[in-house]
């Protein structure tokens, strides 16, 4: 691996000395993380990054995830010793534009090897479709691509188109392992295609289409499935959201017949609770999967993915 690093760290053209300090860091945490030998050494940015790394890269790669479970991904900040491991990394997998301080390290890091999940599949806006910016959601940045919604893996049409160029990109990265990649990934899109088999039916005849949720990450996943997503004011989960906005809730759930008001397990339920206090509405929980915890209903995307369809079918009436 030291080898390895020298000759990648050469055409940088970084200063000398920062080719001696990488080279002094990486030995000293040699023993520690690069224990795999000659497995592929993967830095993920979040869980659903993480997820496909394993699943695709199998027994070659050894991943580590920047984000550990538990971290609401968007608060992420990063250790210098995390930000040195991104220049040992031989392939990085990131979500550009939901973690700005993975993006600003990954751009510093100047690492040749990193890949954007989010060039990958097509993004789009959903501020318009959950109500504006007022109910717009805590991942939206500034400058590049502002507004475009990261949630891609909540749709497993737009997750698989993702598996495919992750697939492609570890293949090219690993030629050695290519063709265990393309295996690999050819499993986990039949998975994921399954899985958008069991939503189409799941969801296709409900009582209503409309579901309310704190946070408003299931915009793809909505479209997908010709779902009305309603999110509460108050981006933060933390934050009290607007009277006008629980009033107008209350005339959109009674409306739409809507039952529920989903939380998530990564923050405070408390305004999803208020909300569904003040409109006689159950709560229950829809899984972002930005990460996996003990509380987590699953253990990895497709357990908590089903859990998700359960409580969707349970909320939305489905017959
Ligand atoms: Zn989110």
């Amino acid at each position: 691996m030291t080898v390895m690093n020298v000759s990648r760290l050469i055409p940088t053209t970084a200063v000398a000395g920062a080719v001696v300090l990488g080279l002094t860091a990486c030995s000293a945490s040699d023993a520690a993380d690069h224990k795999n030998g000659d497995k592929l050494n993967v830095v993920a940015s979040f869980y659903p990054m993480q997820f496909l790394a394993e699943q695709i890269g199998g027994n070659h790669v050894s991943v580590t995830t920047l984000t550990k479970p538990g971290v609401e991904p968007h608060d992420l900040e990063l250790t210098p010793r995390q930000i040195g491991g991104l220049g040992d990394a031989d392939y990085i997998l990131y979500l550009k534009g939901i973690q700005p301080a993975v993006d600003d390290a990954i751009k510093l890091s100047e690492s040749t090897h990193s890949v954007d999940a989010a060039k990958l599949t097509t993004l789009e806006d959903h501020g318009t479709e959950t109500g504006g910016d007022e109910h717009g959601h805590e991942h939206e940045h500034e400058g590049e691509g502002a507004g475009a919604d990261p949630h891609i893996w909540l749709d497993p049409v737009k997750y698989a188109e993702v598996a495919k160029g992750v697939g492609a990109s570890l293949e090219k990265t690993d030629p050695g392992h290519a063709a265990d990649y393309r295996k690999n990934t050819d499993a986990l899109v039949k998975r994921l295609d399954t899985l958008n088999t069991a939503y189409e039916t799941g969801l296709r005849n409900t009582a209503t289409k409309t579901f309310v949720t704190t946070h408003s990450a299931f915009g793809y996943l909505a479209e997908r499935y010709g779902l009305v997503q309603e999110g509460i004011a108050g981006i933060d989960p933390e934050a009290e959201p607007s009277p006008a906005r629980i009033q107008e809730i209350h005339t959109i759930a009674e409306k739409s017949k809507a039952t529920t008001v989903f939380f998530e397990t990564l923050a405070s339920d408390k305004t999803a609770k208020t909300v569904a206090a003040d409109t006689g509405l159950r709560t229950d929980v829809l899984d972002p999967l930005e990460g996996i915890t003990d509380k987590s209903k699953g253990d990895n995307y497709f357990e908590v993915m089903q859990s998700n369809l359960a409580a969707l079918q349970k909320a939305l009436g489905a017959k």
